[in-house]
């Protein structure tokens, strides 16, 4: 969502960024791996102008490190279980390290046997998911990841929430260009978005959300204290549940609603797995499959008024100007660095 960033913002160049997070983490009891690549997955959300997912979820991430709920020193382990599976403990860790550390088994997995699935468990994810998808693009692999979180997203119908927002992020990749990649909850609106329309005063459009009685709202308080919606109805709702399905009964992780009766409520991630699929086109349609994409691609951009989905966020990424930062949450993040 695009916000009207009413609050006072700072400018922070991403190097700046970087040393304040590499700083936090480090004081908040990561190790250095740990700190180095939750500091990536911050510093790329800001770069790419995810601000839900970048600096603010920086509180979240120290007070689960604070509470002793998540393991700042894991260690996730790889172990390749059948060919084409490949599986990471994640040692209760975030879920940053174990994704790189998982990503480089199941791209060789894909480049061997056309298809191969990444299960992680044991961890705690707060970010983005294009990075994990994106990373097998950039090896000529079509990549796709699912995670589910806390229950705070009603069934199309329903009036409580059972669902998480269960992203679902997809990268397909183009050789020498950047990758098609959507990335998005199957919420109408994304938590932390919600979050962010609160804190600046703002309305949502409606069908986002229903409050604790169950009726329709589009207060952003009222939503967090009842119920976010899925996108496109029964229809989001559907993904959903798949996203339910494939993070956590495929690969023995708790449901949203089980990670959240577990959850010790810190305000930071709830534990849940993480499952990444692998395909090679190569492998799967042999050496021409680029360049018939990319001649579909041509058609889709003759198209008045379409563009492909994680366009806007890589112009974003080539801007390498300073990002404006609501004050208040630097002013938060900065303290915790004491
Ligand atoms: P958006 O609705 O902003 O965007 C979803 C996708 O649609 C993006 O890939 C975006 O590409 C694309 N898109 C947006 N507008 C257009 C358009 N006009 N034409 C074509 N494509 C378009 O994302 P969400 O708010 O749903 O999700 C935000 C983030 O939150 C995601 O990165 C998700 O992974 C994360 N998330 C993480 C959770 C977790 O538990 N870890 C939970 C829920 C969400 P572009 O970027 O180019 O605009």
């Amino acid at each position: 969502m695009a916000h009207n960033i009413s609050t006072p913002t700072q400018a922070l160049s991403l190097a700046d960024i970087e040393r304040l997070v590499t700083r936090v983490f480090r004081v908040n009891g990561c190790d250095e791996a740990n700190t180095a690549a939750l500091t990536r997955t911050v510093v790329a959300a800001e770069r790419d102008g995810a601000l839900s997912h970048g600096l603010f979820r920086v509180p979240g991430y120290v007070a689960s490190l604070r509470s002793g709920k998540v393991n700042g020193a894991a260690d996730p382990q790889v172990a390749a279980s059948l060919p084409a599976v490949v599986r990471v403990d994640g040692d209760n860790g975030f879920t940053p390290l174990a994704i790189e550390r998982g990503i480089p088994a199941l791209a060789s997995a894909a480049k061997k046997l056309g298809v191969a699935a990444l299960a992680i468990r044991r961890t705690y994810h707060f970010a983005a998911l294009w990075p994990e998808t994106e990373a097998l693009a950039d090896q000529g692999l079509f990549g796709l990841a699912c995670v589910n979180n806390m229950p705070v997203m009603a069934p199309f119908g329903g009036d409580a929430p059972l669902f998480g927002t269960n992203p679902l992020a997809w990268s397909w990749p183009r050789p020498g260009k950047a990758p098609v990649t959507c990335d998005m909850a199957t919420s109408a609106m994304a938590y932390g978005d919600i979050q962010i329309a609160a804190r600046e005063g703002e309305t949502l459009p409606p069908g986002c959300g229903i409050d604790a009685d169950g009726q329709p709202t589009t207060d952003p308080a009222e939503v967090l204290a009842g119920s976010l919606l899925p996108f496109g109805g029964h229809k989001g709702s559907a993904m959903a549940l798949l996203v339910e399905l494939l993070a956590g009964g495929a690969i023995a992780e708790p449901f949203s609603d089980e990670a959240g009766a577990a959850d010790n409520g810190d305000g930071g991630p709830v534990r849940g797995g993480e499952l990444i699929l692998a395909l090679s086109p190569e492998m799967l349609a042999g050496d021409e499959w680029a360049s018939h994409c990319e001649a579909f691609f041509q058609r889709f951009a003759a198209i008045q008024g379409a563009r492909l989905p994680g366009a806007a966020r890589h112009k974003m990424r080539l801007d390498d100007a300073t990002r404006e930062v609501n004050s208040r949450l630097l002013d938060e993040i900065e303290a915790l660095a004491h």
